[in-house]
């Protein structure tokens, strides 16, 4: 039976065009910095998001661990989003590993912070307090309709980072579908940012690896940290080469999973069962709320999995989708119509 799968956009495979890369790829000793192919991936990112510099890193979760590291001394302390993926899905790591304080402001439905919170929760010099550092910034936000953060939102927070002397890290899993979304460089969307990170293994289809940019020096303490981690990799080339299609082939073509995501949330939202804003769908990601009674994510999941289609549980009565490389709008159209059905059953 033929499977549509909307959990996530990382369940995306390589193209024809990666595997021949990865095969054909040029390859060093990395620890070494002698692999040519991620020295050029690195080059590529880093000129992708108007940095100096790039270090090429296992997960996103590895890019902004390796960040915080960095930015952050032990009791330090990072202000980020309470829906951020950084403070939900990352196990605390940065307290685990780096010692270091989370406080957690309100996500906006559209995933920013209030920068008038964030300016209140900036530390005084107290010998009681912790020493506020930096602010991390989720674009898009996984968890706040997968909206993209603009331009000039980001001027604001440079201009406030500035004020307090903080650093700015910008979580860029998915930079490039704001990018895309929004007609604009990713570079425009990281420019005020100290540290700026995005995942080649979701929509751009690579199966593995992040890419932390930021200036030389920042990357140069960023290889160390990623060596602590145990991420320094050897041979890492034959997965970087993927990571070059993928920054050379598969970016403009996100617009095409953003079509999709508004076409799966107008068809969703004439359900009546369900409750889905079609507004909010600016990038890949739709949310789904079941407001009726007696049915929650998992028994929806499970019946909708036996006829071939597959939502991600994100929550008791919510699902998300995820449009991505393998979806068609065809895809689209029959898995609107296998929902309705399980719903009106
Ligand atoms: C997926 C994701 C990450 C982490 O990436 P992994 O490669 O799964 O570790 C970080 N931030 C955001 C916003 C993500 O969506």
């Amino acid at each position: 039976m033929r499977v549509i799968d909307l959990r996530s956009d990382t369940i995306t495979r390589p193209t024809a065009a990666m595997r021949r890369a990865m095969a054909d790829a040029e390859v060093g000793d990395d620890v070494f910095g002698e692999d040519p192919t991620v020295n050029r991936l690195e080059e590529m990112a880093a000129e992708r998001l108007g940095k100096e510099a790039a270090l090429f890193v296992a997960s996103g979760t590895m890019a902004n661990l390796v960040s915080l590291l960095v930015h952050c001394g032990r009791g330090d302390e990072v202000i980020l989003g309470d829906r951020s993926h950084t403070f939900l899905y990352e196990q605390g790591g940065c307290a685990a590993l780096g010692g270091i304080h989370p406080r957690t402001l309100v996500n906006q439905p559209d995933g920013t912070l209030d920068l008038r919170d964030v300016e209140e929760a900036v530390r005084p010099d107290n010998v009681h307090f912790p020493r506020t550092r930096l602010i991390v910034l989720e674009n898009t936000h996984n968890r706040c309709s997968g909206a993209p953060l603009t331009p000039e939102y980001m001027k604001g927070v440079g201009e406030m980072a500035c004020r307090h002397n903080l650093k700015v890290h910008v979580d860029g899993a998915r930079i490039f579908n704001a990018a895309v979304a929004l007609g604009v460089d990713a570079s425009d969307l990281v420019s005020v940012a100290d540290s700026a990170t995005f995942c080649l293994s979701k929509g751009l289809a690579a199966p593995v690896g992040s890419l932390v940019c930021g200036s030389r020096d920042f990357i140069a303490e960023a290889r160390r940290a990623r060596k602590v981690l145990g991420g320094g990799m050897r041979q890492a080339g034959v997965i970087a080469a993927a990571g070059i299609v993928a920054l050379t082939e598969m970016i403009d073509r996100l617009a095409e999973d953003h079509d999709n995501a508004r076409r799966l949330a107008k068809g969703l939202a004439d359900i009546n069962s369900l409750s889905v804003d079609p507004a909010s769908v600016k990038t890949n990601i739709v949310y789904i709320n079941i407001p009726r009674k007696g049915m929650t994510s998992k028994d929806l999941a499970d019946r909708l999995r036996r006829d071939g289609v597959m939502l991600l549980p994100t929550g008791p009565r919510q699902m998300r989708a995820v449009t991505n490389y393998h979806i068609t709008s065809d895809d689209v159209d029959d898995a609107v119509g296998l929902i309705h059905k399980a719903m009106t059953e």
